[in-house]
This record gives C-alpha cells, sequence and structure tokens, in this order.
C-alpha cells in the first residue's frame, strides 16, 4: 500500500523544515523525511550559525517560531564593520541608517531546523516519515512517486527537495548544476575574546578570503574565515593556543587576543546553481538548488525565501486552493532563479574584488575611486540585504 500526501518535503535542514511547517499551515497533508532529523539543541552553542537577515526574521515570526528560536538562543547585532589591511579605515554600516533596530541575528542552524520541525510535528496535518533512503522517482497518476531502499513507496502532488547541496532528488530528477570551485574552505570556530564583540558584526577582508567574527553574546564568536586550501591545512594543524594567536593577529586584535577557542570545522566552498528548479509536481529548494560563498551569510536566508514563494505561488492566498501545476511552479522557478543568481553574481563580484593578493589589482583596489565605489557597492549591498523586507512579504 502506498501512502499519499499532499506535499512530501526530502530534508528536514531549515529550509526543508520551514517549507514543511508553511505547507501544514495551509492544511495540506504534509510529509517530511530526512536521514537525520533535527534533535533538540543542546545547551552548549553548535558550530553551525546563520546570520538571518530582517526579511527571514519577518517570515519565522509569521510562522510563530521566532519565541522558541529566541527561546534557544539569538544574538542579535546593529552594526557591520568591515575593512582591509587597515582596521583604522574601517567601514561601518549601522542598523540606524536605515531606521531598524538591528540589521540581523545570529543564530544556530539546528535551533532554526528544530524551532521549524517541532512545530510541524505538533500539526495535524503533518507526518515524520521514518529516516530511509529514496531509491527512485518516478510519475504517477498522483503526481510524484517516490520508493525508498526498504522498498516503501510514498505519493504526492508536489515533491519538494530541500536536501541539500549533494541533493539526492536533484540527481534522480536528472537535474544538472553549475558549479564554481573557490579553491578555498571556510573554516568555522567558536572563540572567547578578550574584549567583548557586542552587536557588532565584523568582517576583515584578507587577500585570500574574509574573516568574519560574529557575536554569540558575552565575549563569545562564531568565526567563519575563508582560505586557500593549502593554508586551511596549515591552520588545522596548530594547536589551540597557535590557532588562537595567529587567529587574533590576523584579525588585527580588534577584540583583543583570543583566549579559547573550540573544534575547527572545514567546509569547502563551492558555488553551485542548478540549471532547473522544477521539474513535473517536484520542485528544488534552498542549497538543494545553489549554494553561495558564506561571505555575506546569505544561504539560509535565500533557502526560506525559496519555502516562501514556492507557497505562494502554488497556493495563492487568494484563491485558497493548492494547484502545484507546471505553470505556477515555472512562477516560483523564474522569480527565485534570477534573485538567487543576483546573489550569486553578487558574491563573485566581493570575492573577485576583494580576495586578491596580486599586487597590480591590490593596487588599483587601493586607489581612492576604487574605495569610494567599493564603499558605495557595499554600503548598497548592506541596505539591499537588511531592506529585503517588503519584497519577501509581498505575497501574504
Ligand atoms: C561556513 C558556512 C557559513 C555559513 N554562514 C551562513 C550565514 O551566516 N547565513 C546564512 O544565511 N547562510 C549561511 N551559510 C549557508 C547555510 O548554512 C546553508 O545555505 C543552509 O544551511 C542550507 O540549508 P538547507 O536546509 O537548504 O540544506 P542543509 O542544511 O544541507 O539540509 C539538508 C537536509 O537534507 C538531509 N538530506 C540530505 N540528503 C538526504 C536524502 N537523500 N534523504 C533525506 N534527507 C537528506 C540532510 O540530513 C539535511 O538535514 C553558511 C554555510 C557555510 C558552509
Amino acid at each position: 500500500m502506498i501512502d499519499h500526501y499532499d506535499v512530501i518535503v526530502v530534508g528536514a535542514g531549515v529550509t526543508g523544515s520551514v517549507a514543511a511547517l508553511m505547507f501544514a499551515n495551509r492544511e495540506l497533508q504534509t510529509a517530511i523525511l530526512d536521514i537525520n532529523l533535527p534533535v533538540e539543541p543542546s545547551t552548549e552553542h553548535s558550530i553551525r550559525v546563520a546570520s538571518i537577515n530582517p526579511a527571514s526574521e519577518s517570515i519565522l515570526k509569521k510562522l510563530d517560531i521566532w519565541p522558541t528560536i529566541e527561546k534557544y538562543r539569538v544574538s542579535p547585532f546593529n552594526r557591520i564593520d568591515v575593512w582591509e589591511d587597515n582596521a583604522n579605515q574601517k567601514l561601518s554600516f549601522l542598523a540606524e541608517s536605515i531606521g531598524a533596530t538591528r540589521l540581523g541575528h545570529i543564530v544556530e542552524n539546528d535551533i532554526l531546523s528544530f524551532a521549524a520541525w517541532s512545530k510541524f510535528e505538533s500539526s495535524p496535518n503533518a507526518t515524520t516519515l521514518q529516516p530511509d533512503m529514496i531509491s527512485s522517482i518516478a510519475a504517477c497518476a498522483q503526481g510524484k512517486q517516490i520508493t525508498m531502499k526498504s522498498g516503501k513507496a510514498y505519493s504526492c502532488r508536489l515533491l519538494v527537495g530541500a536536501d541539500g547541496q549533494n541533493s539526492t532528488i536533484r540527481e534522480l530528477s536528472n537535474i544538472n548544476v553549475e558549479r564554481f570551485d573557490y579553491r578555498q574552505m571556510a573554516i568555522v570556530s567558536r572563540v572567547r575574546t578578550d574584549k567583548l564583540p557586542g552587536t557588532i558584526a565584523r568582517q576583515k577582508f584578507l587577500p585570500e578570503g574574509p574573516l568574519a567574527f560574529l557575536p554569540l553574546g558575552n565575549n563569545q564568536s562564531s568565526i567563519v574565515w575563508s582560505v586557500g586550501l593549502d593554508k586551511c591545512e596549515t591552520v588545522l594543524a596548530m594547536t589551540d593556543s597557535e590557532f588562537c594567536r595567529y587567529l587574533a593577529d590576523s584579525f588585527d586584535h580588534q577584540l583583543g587576543d583570543v583566549l579559547e577557542c573550540g573544534k575547527r570545522v572545514c567546509f569547502p566552498l563551492v558555488r553551485r546553481h542548478a540549471n532547473r528548479y522544477i521539474g513535473d509536481s517536484s520542485a528544488l529548494i534552498g542549497d538543494a538548488c545553489h549554494t553561495v560563498h558564506p561571505l555575506a551569510g546569505l544561504g539560509a536566508n535565500q533557502g526560506i525565501g525559496d519555502a516562501r514563494a514556492l507557497i505562494a505561488k502554488t497556493f495563492p492566498t487568494n484563491e485558497n486552493i493548492f494547484r502545484p501545476t507546471y505553470r505556477n511552479l515555472r512562477k516560483y522557478e523564474r522569480e527565485r532563479r534570477a534573485l538567487n543568481q543576483k546573489t550569486l553574481s553578487t558574491m563573485d563580484l566581493f570575492y573577485f574584488g576583494f580576495g586578491s593578493s596580486n599586487q597590480i589589482l591590490k593596487s588599483l583596489r587601493t586607489s581612492s575611486l576604487a574605495i569610494v565605489n567599493r564603499s558605495n557597492f557595499l554600503k548598497s549591498f548592506f541596505i539591499e540585504n537588511a531592506t529585503q523586507l517588503d519584497a519577501s512579504l509581498e505575497h501574504d
């Protein structure tokens, strides 16, 4: 016997959990499937964090999961400082300059996905499927059928692939991906510093890649450091005290000494963009269809935006009926592909504009005209990122 649902979401990361909750809230019978379901966050900070912009915060508030997220841990920031060689020539972006009280919050990924998934679980329209691997996808009268390695099969009107960068749904749907390897790794860790980071997110653009200190409250920060492959090996081989010293030096001691660091974890940095986001009765969202350089902290925000757009196009509030037709899925694809492409291209501008140690490029970069252009570019980028609110909510 094949169990049937309106929607099956594969992947219970940030994107999938948020999407599943949105569909269940519209009284659609929704199932979620993950090989590693979210677990209750511990009292210890977990290593992966995302900076959640006001647009995403507003979506999470509408879903009524922001209070749960806050109950665990969030750290607001209302200023972003960026600089290159000289910390005295910082550019600062202040929330108040755009009439806002904050520019975003640093939140652990585990908290985001657990808050969304546990709210989803409590819905009468929700089913969490037994963890299992998908072996095939096929068209069926109702839409799509997925068959698991165990032999169990499920059908649905809409299959949503939110299964991350190595998406099985994408692969089994024969969707190709445009891929650019930045030949960088992001080193991520949690550190304790001499000085309090306050509510400021700081990023230094080093020649080999940006180094960000994201405030986690008290004197703790989450660092995301993009480095070349060789340097990554060297940095990982350091003892904790060598690493703390090296990190503080590289960051111009902006937060004084680095007193302590947690586990160091590396993520390869690859830009990916799926050629198609949709098929008949199926759609990709989040990292399953795009991955972006983390320097502006946008990946999770993009995934939440995808989820929001997918439901808006397939279940328009003015019609109050679920229509996952190819035409509506195309509307989703057109809207999100254009926006996501813009984000991916902007990240490349950052990467190529700031990230070269080549002397000629460096002297061009440090000319006064280049500095003025760059600071205008940065300003408009951060302001646009913080004020995407209206665009993301236009379908409500
Ligand atoms: C170093 C670093 C720093 C970052 N910083 C930020 C930031 O500051 N702000 C921001 O917005 N973004 C940031 N990002 C990006 C962000 O983390 C990702 O874009 C986001 O987590 C993607 O969420 P997702 O749910 O789409 O995918 P994932 O988090 O990868 O979740 C996919 C889920 O699918 C499940 N899954 C996989 N395969 C299968 C399968 N075959 N069957 C069933 N389930 C499956 C997995 O178990 C997982 O739970 C950062 C990324 C990196 C690498």
